[in-house]
């Protein structure tokens, strides 16, 4: 924020550190309520059937809105898995839209083609791309068929 000229430095400081102060006992007390309300979640089965349906309220109510915020946040992810990736196929090295590219298991045939995880927080998205290689489409169905040969 600008001042003008001949407010006092000290003045500001304090106003500073007791915006500071105001913001550490808000958080402070969003933590609590945060485990307050988790703690009565796990005890108390009416608390915990009121928030069900609640949730289950929001949900219905905010059904557009929560959808359309999923697939951007889907589309966000696999933009940067992509590119985290680096960008081309492993098997023919081609460049294509990112909705032409899987992430391929190798390890895990079930995993595979469920690519759900791309919903979740990028930490796990970045350890759940370790276990995979990039292909594009094409040669996704080619490494099946010849896995399924075998
Ligand atoms: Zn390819």
């Amino acid at each position: 924020m600008a001042h003008k000229p001949g407010i006092d430095e000290e003045l500001l400081a304090e106003v500073a550190a007791q915006n500071q102060k105001k913001e550490d006992k808000r958080r402070r007390h969003a933590e609590y309520l945060r485990l307050y309300k988790a703690h009565k979640r796990a005890t108390d089965p009416v608390q915990k059937a009121k928030e069900a349906v609640y949730q289950k309220d929001y949900t219905t109510r905010n059904l557009k809105h929560i959808v359309s915020r999923n697939k951007e946040r889907y589309k966000a992810n696999k933009l940067r898995a992509v590119e985290h990736m680096g960008g081309t196929c492993v098997d023919c090295g081609g460049t294509f839209h990112h909705a032409a590219f899987d992430f391929h298991h190798v390890d895990n045939r079930a995993a595979d083609m469920v690519d759900s995880w791309l919903h979740w927080t990028w930490e796990r998205i970045e350890a759940e791309l370790a276990k995979c290689v990039m292909l594009c489409a094409n040669c996704h169905r080619v490494r099946h068929y010849n896995q399924d040969k075998e």
